[in-house]
């Protein structure tokens, strides 16, 4: 509640970073001057603009000892809030190898602890809706969606019942994909049977090029519809935990073909994102929803009492700097 009371105060636009840890040869944190708990000091080269130290603040932010466990305590509050009825959305942002996979899912070799938001999002849903059993009735659905060259794929669908390339129809009773498979969870035994189902269906397309999964959205999405055991009364709440592609320019001058437009739907669409959310954080009166799938899919997800978080990811090595500092200014422009 006081949570709650306290976003409407700030807008319900939050903006974290992670700074991931520094794999070169030296352990210090690469590229960053300082670190602290809202904010991040880079000493910048004259070869990027102005020479100096730059700063550049967040709700808050996650060096390179940060835990899965620390990551997640401070994001459950918003994620507790769609059993209240709330609509919730979660980025990964940054170039390719900064973390985002690692925050959402996790390393490839998972352990209690290394488990990432994703997980420790349902397993904190159905432990607080078991805890409040006796008031409201709880029930929860996934659904896991890539987009991928602006097309949307079900990853959950199953041979002949679904559509594997489901249409955007439109919202039917707060479902923003009703053709994609929706499936009913109630413990984490299913939602890891879940994920790796959305992982293999992911895997598979992927043979032709290596690690399409870093040039592809992915979404999972949680729908929660809840029922007041007293009153009767309805509430329903989504959660969208999206692991963006990687946000790294493409040298136009070095690919072509399919690779080019590739980086041209992963431009549009990251571009289209921020425009969406730079608009709402600035409270302008037009948003522009319909320039991309990703904003489209997510659309009434976006604004209005939504909550949104953008978890923008760095690389602290030296030779990521440029990325590195395309990244802080996306994170500047929507917050
Ligand atoms: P991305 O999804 O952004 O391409 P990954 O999540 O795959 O990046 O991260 C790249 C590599 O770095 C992976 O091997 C991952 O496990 C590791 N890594 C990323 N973030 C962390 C972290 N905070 N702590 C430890 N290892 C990390
Ligand atoms: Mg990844």
């Amino acid at each position: 509640k006081l949570y709650n009371q306290l976003q409407d105060l700030k807008g319900n636009i939050r903006v974290y970073c992670r700074v991931r840890p520094f794999f070169g040869q030296v352990n210090n944190a690469g590229i960053v001057g300082s670190l602290e708990e809202g904010s991040i000091s880079l000493i910048i080269p004259s070869k990027y603009g102005k020479e100096g130290k730059k700063i550049f603040n967040f709700n808050r932010v996650f060096g390179p000892t940060a835990t899965q466990a620390e990551v997640f305590a401070d994001m459950q509050p918003l994620i507790r809030s769609v059993l209240d009825g709330y609509n919730v959305c979660i980025f990964a942002y940054g170039q390719t190898g900064s973390g985002k996979t690692h925050t959402m899912s996790g390393p490839n070799d998972l352990t209690e602890e290394s488990v990432g938001v994703n997980y420790r999002a349902l397993r904190d849903l159905f432990l607080l809706s078991e805890q409040r059993k006796d008031t409201i009735s709880y029930d929860i659905f996934v659904q896991m969606l890539e987009i991928y060259n602006d097309q949307v794929r079900d990853l959950l669908a199953t041979d002949g019942s679904n559509k594997k390339y489901p249409s955007l129809t439109g919202s039917q009773n707060g479902i923003n994909v009703p053709e994609a498979n929706l499936v009913p969870v109630s413990s984490t035994s299913d939602v890891l049977n879940l994920m790796n189902l959305g992982q293999k269906n992911r895997a598979v397309s992927a043979t032709a090029m290596n690690d399409r999964s870093s040039r592809s959205h992915s979404c999972l999405t949680v729908h929660v519809q809840g029922k007041d055991l007293t009153s009767g009364s309805h509430l329903r709440g989504s959660m969208h935990l999206v692991d963006l592609a990687g946000s790294e320019r493409v040298d136009k001058s070095e690919v072509t073909g399919d690779r080019l437009k590739e980086a041209q739907h992963i431009n549009k669409s990251l571009s289209a994102l921020g425009d969406v959310i730079s608009s709402l954080a600035h409270k302008q009166t037009h948003v522009p929803y319909r320039n991309s799938r990703l904003t489209q899919l997510l659309q009434d997800s976006l604004g209005g009492q939504a909550k949104t978080l953008m978890f923008v990811h760095i690389s602290p090595e030296p030779d990521a700097l440029g990325e590195t500092l395309s990244t802080l200014k996306f994170a500047e422009r929507v917050s």
